[in-house]
């Protein structure tokens, strides 16, 4: 079994939607059991929260504006791809209804002055309840039997709307029972990615980027054989092709490497993506739907040691925080209370710096996240503030993580010495430095506007590019 996941572009207009029905009709020629899972088209995501915030904030003209677009852009597809009259019948009353309900929706939060992350996850998830149908409509027309199901039926989480966690039993059997049937009678189903629902059936979602994640989750309940991200580009580059054009396809990369890499800004995967991957063993493959025979990127459990560095990634829009004084010599508990207190205020670090004198401690958190926890550290904190055994709490605003993975820097010397020769021979300024104990990973912080040279230096360091 084979689970196909087309991301927005890969479905952003009529070309891509043909090319994709090519890729699919292919994977069934090799394997009779594929399973699809789509985005919503590009841009689409966007729009809808775009017009839910400017609801909320009391301005109509955005949701009126984008019910127009949305239906032209989706009817535009279905006007040349799906020729039965009756099917495209069928998809026209399903996108008006589902337009209505976003201009019902956007006007109750323009109504009540307030959108709830509850209320943005019903939105949000418009879009792929549009292109699903719309995708299995065109499939249709190219003489593929497909069904179109709502992920909502199947993936089941917690209430943590914008980001839910997916509870793996329910998900799994529900899974099974509904996809099953379909493959067995030799439909190919096409699940919207990104939506899911509570045990009680409310809307939720698995976070921006999500789709990744629910085709990485769907395989794994369905053990399926591979797991493929189709996307713009050719797999997993050395480096953001738009930071460095000149950045190539990893052929290879072990599942943590992949898992280092998408934690740490590389958008091409969603974070938890591997997660799922890793308990069921399954290989993930990225490929480019606009060229699908080019270069691509597998990632799997164990990989040839070809390198020491794999890719540089960049992670923006963070904070360092700096708790720094003497009087934290010795004084057992300061990491403990601040991590404590970090915890509280539900920061996510993303990383952790300690110098070896113990004079201070600093992480990095999301520029969002930062006034919170400095105020939680201030409270925490107070008695050795006001005793200086703590000078400050200091944040340093604007700054970026510069990740350098790659499994095989473990083991290689010099890796830290040409990053940093890099990083000096064009006078960039490292603000802090972190290594992983399991090394595969060296992160480096410095101020957001070094952050692509940075990453261009580094990358050129290691690679050759095109
Ligand atoms: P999709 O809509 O298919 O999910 P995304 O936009 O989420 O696609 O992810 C693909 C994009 O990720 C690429 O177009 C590229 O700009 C970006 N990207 C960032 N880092 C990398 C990397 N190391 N390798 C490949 N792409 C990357
Ligand atoms: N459509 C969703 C988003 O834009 C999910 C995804 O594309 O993976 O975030
Ligand atoms: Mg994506």
């Amino acid at each position: 079994m084979l689970v196909l996941k087309f991301g927005g572009t890969s479905v952003g207009n009529t070309q891509a939607f043909a090319q994709v029905a090519e890729i699919i009709a292919r994977a069934r020629a090799q394997d009779a059991h594929v399973v699809v899972v789509t985005s919503a088209m590009s841009g689409v995501t966007n729009t809808l929260v775009h017009a839910a915030r400017a609801a909320a904030d009391g301005y109509e003209q955005p949701y009126r504006e984008a019910r127009s677009d949305l239906l032209l852009k989706h009817q535009l597809v279905a006007g040349q791809l799906i020729e039965d009259g009756v099917e495209r019948a069928a998809y026209g009353r399903l996108i008006d209804e589902r337009l209505r309900s976003f201009e019902r929706l956007c006007h109750s939060i323009y109504v009540l002055g307030e959108l709830t992350a509850r209320g943005l996850d019903v939105v949000s998830g418009l879009g792929e309840r549009m292109a699903a149908p719309l995708l299995a409509a065109v499939l249709r027309a190219h003489g593929i039997a497909a069904e179109w199901v709502d992920a909502a039926e199947i993936v089941v989480t917690d209430a943590n709307f914008g980001g839910a966690t997916p509870l793996i039993e329910p998900t799994c059997a529900r899974a099974n029972a509904r996809l099953r049937p379909l493959l067995d009678q030799g439909k190919t189903p096409v699940v919207t990615g990104f939506v899911a629902a509570t045990s009680e059936g409310i809307a939720t979602t698995l976070g921006r980027g999500g789709s990744d994640y629910s085709a990485a989750i769907l395989g794994a309940c369905l053990q399926a054989d591979e797991v493929q991200i189709w996307t713009d580009v050719n797999g997993i580059l050395t480096a953001d092709p738009r930071i460095v054009p000149g950045a190539k396809t990893t052929p290879e990369l072990t599942y943590i490497e992949a898992a280092e890499l998408a934690y740490f800004g590389a958008k091409v995967l969603h974070p938890k993506t591997i997660l799922p991957a890793i308990e069921a063993l399954i290989p993930i493959r990225v490929a480019n739907t606009f060229q699908p025979d080019g270069p691509s990127t597998l990632v799997l459990p164990e990989t040839a040691r070809d390198g020491a560095v794999k890719a540089i990634t960049a992670i923006k829009h963070l904070t360092l925080i700096n708790v720094e004084g003497r009087g934290m010599i010795g004084v057992p508990g300061i990491a403990a209370r601040t991590f404590k207190a970090v915890a509280a205020v539900g920061a996510n670090v993303l990383m952790i710096s300690q110098s070896s004198s113990e004079q201070s401690i600093c992480f990095a958190v999301p520029e969002g996240d930062a006034p919170a926890v400095i105020q939680a550290l201030t409270a925490e904190l107070a008695q050795e503030l006001t005793r200086h055994f703590i000078d400050q709490i200091r944040a340093i605003h604007d700054v970026v993580i510069v990740a350098v993975v790659g499994a095989g820097m473990r083991g290689t010397p010099g890796i830290a010495g040409r990053v940093f020769s890099a990083l000096g021979e064009a006078r960039i300024n490292v603000i802090a430095v972190a290594q992983g104990s399991s090394e595969v990973n060296i992160s480096l912080v410095v101020d957001e506007n070094d952050a692509e040279a940075a990453v261009r230096f580094v990358h050129a360091a290691f690679f050759a590019e095109a």
